[in-house]
């Protein structure tokens, strides 16, 4: 029988108050249960944001260097324990383990980082017109900051929103996305071990239709910072704003590569490939489309053609995997239909396009990695988020027209162009509407001490990490001292 997990709440291991659980499955093999897990409802996040409510004045009062000691200290133990977490992260999420084992390593490097910002000022002594005045800014925690995940990165983004959270003295409720509340259940483990004063984190498993409301609108919360489809993003900015509270929303992407005839097409393939295909594209930075300039459109639709069939698709546990198991069946059903409507609009399948056959593709839940050409700027495989191993290829005139279609569609997450023209590099850094802009690099991929965000429909509210950070997770105050007052 499966093991059973609880939610951490208040610094205890707690069931919820439904007595029911759900199960979280191995995509790479769907016989194995990896174990049940509370399914909470509105009681029991009631009882989660009661718990952070109650930790956050003595959170408050705990000096910043202190703060950051705990973020240290969580990095150590994840260093110590980086293959069984990784080992974790593939087995839930599918990934490969040579990329559960970076974003592990993602997750250490991002404790590091805000275990030092426990240490750098917060605030800003500024003249005043008057001699007698002391005037200063200082950043103030926002209070209890729900934090509501997706389950591609499960390690990587709950950290890198919690890290900054808790060093500027928040205390947070966590709520991962129910396909992996197993390696939610780890990072909880890991705020045990190091000792964090009760209540300061709490984790409460479940599904966001039935906690979210809770979560989004208790009065008890003050901020939400999520991370996942930009439907629901898009509830929580309304309901957010109902109430005037802060929300920060990392959603969607569609993200375009251009191909300027200059370019080194060898290159711009490898990159393009490695971008689409690697996790079966289900990174929200994945590579979905690539706009091609011109006559190299036949020499790099082969070479990418020839890349793609040669990637080895597999479980991720297997070292040399590329193309790793799609999250669940919904998902595949979901890309397998969004490749029949590319085929129905005008597109025209080069390779892939189906499931891979065999036992071990049997167990999981495959997609073969599927490159469609002939695709028309405005199809709906074009245009619409797919989060499978598929990219489309679409001709354009000039780079003017590709930079036109880039733009085309309703996100604006991360965008790339290969090119060795500084000009036509300039000029696109300038009028992509992305947030992440690659030159000759994948779309996907980046670090953590720089801010991370996209534009239009992939975003909303303050970038995340680096020290962007700290405008979401802080408010100001100013303060007039008057000393001829005394
Ligand atoms: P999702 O369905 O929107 O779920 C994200 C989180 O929201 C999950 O924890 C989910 O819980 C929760 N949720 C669902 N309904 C809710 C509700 N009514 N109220 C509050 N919370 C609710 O997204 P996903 O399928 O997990 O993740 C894939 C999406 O995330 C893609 O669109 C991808 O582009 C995006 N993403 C964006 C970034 C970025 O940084 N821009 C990074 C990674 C992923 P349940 O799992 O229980 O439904």
């Amino acid at each position: 029988m499966a093991e059973r997990y609880q939610n951490y709440v208040g610094g205890a291991w707690t069931d919820a108050t439904s007595g029911n659980v759900s199960t979280s499955i191995n995509p790479a093999d769907l016989s194995d249960v990896i174990g049940e897990f509370q399914a909470s409802n509105s009681a029991d996040a009631d009882a989660a944001i009661t718990a952070a409510s109650d930790a956050k004045e003595g959170w408050r009062r705990t000096s910043s260097l202190a703060r950051g000691s705990y973020l240290f200290k969580a990095a150590a133990y994840l260093e110590n324990n980086l293959e069984k977490y990784a080992q974790a992260v593939t087995r839930e999420s599918g990934k490969a383990i040579l990329e559960s084992r970076g974003e592990v390593g993602r997750a250490i490097a991002l404790l590091q980082y805000y275990g030092v910002e426990g240490s750098n000022p917060v605030g800003t002594v500024v003249p005043s017109v008057n001699p007698n005045i002391l005037l200063y800014t200082n950043r103030m925690p926002l209070g209890v900051v729900s934090l509501i995940t997706p389950w591609n990165f499960p390690i990587a983004i709950p950290i890198w929103k919690m890290a900054p959270a808790l060093v500027y003295g928040n205390t947070v409720v966590l709520k991962p996305a129910s396909a992996t509340p197993y390696v939610a259940t780890l990072i909880a483990r890991m705020w045990e071990a190091v000792d964090l004063p009760s209540g300061v984190f709490n984790l409460l498993t479940g599904s966001g239709g039935t906690v979210g409301n809770e979560l989004i609108t208790s009065p008890m919360v003050s901020a939400i910072s999520f991370t996942g489809s930009t439907r629901i993003g898009m509830q929580i900015a309304v309901e957010s704003a109902k109430r005037g509270n802060k929300y920060q929303l990392e959603m969607g992407g569609k993200n375009p590569v251009i191909v300027l005839p200059d370019a080194d097409l060898e290159q711009a393939a490898e990159i393009t490939v490695s971008g689409a295909m690697k996790y079966s594209g289900q990174k929200c930075t994945a590579t979905s489309r690539a706009i091609v300039v011109g006559n190299v459109m036949e020499e790099f639709t082969s070479l990418v053609v020839d890349k793609t069939r040669k990637l080895k698709i597999g479980p991720g546990i297997e070292e040399d995997s590329i193309v790793v198991p799609v999250i669940d069946q919904v998902s595949k059903d979901n890309i397998k239909s969004m490749i029949e409507r590319g085929v129905a609009d005008g597109g025209t399948v080069l390779t892939g396009g189906g499931a891979p056959t065999g036992p071990e593709y049997d167990a999981g839940t495959f997609v073969e990695p599927t490159v469609i050409t002939e695709v028309a700027p405005d199809a709906f495989v074009a245009c619409e988020e797919i989060f499978g191993p598929v990219l489309s290829i679409i001709p354009a005139a000039d780079a003017e027209d590709a930079l036109e279609i880039a733009n085309s569609v309703e996100y604006g997450l991360s965008a790339g162009i290969f090119t060795r023209n500084l000009n036509s590099v300039l000029d696109f850094a300038d009028r992509i509407e992305a947030g992440i802009v690659k030159i000759n690099g994948e779309t996907a991929g980046v670090e953590p001490q720089v801010p991370f965000g996209g534009m239009k429909a992939s975003s909303s509210g303050n970038r995340e990490q680096g020290k962007a950070a700290i405008e979401f997770f802080t408010q100001t105050k100013t303060i007039y001292v008057d000393r001829s007052a005394t």
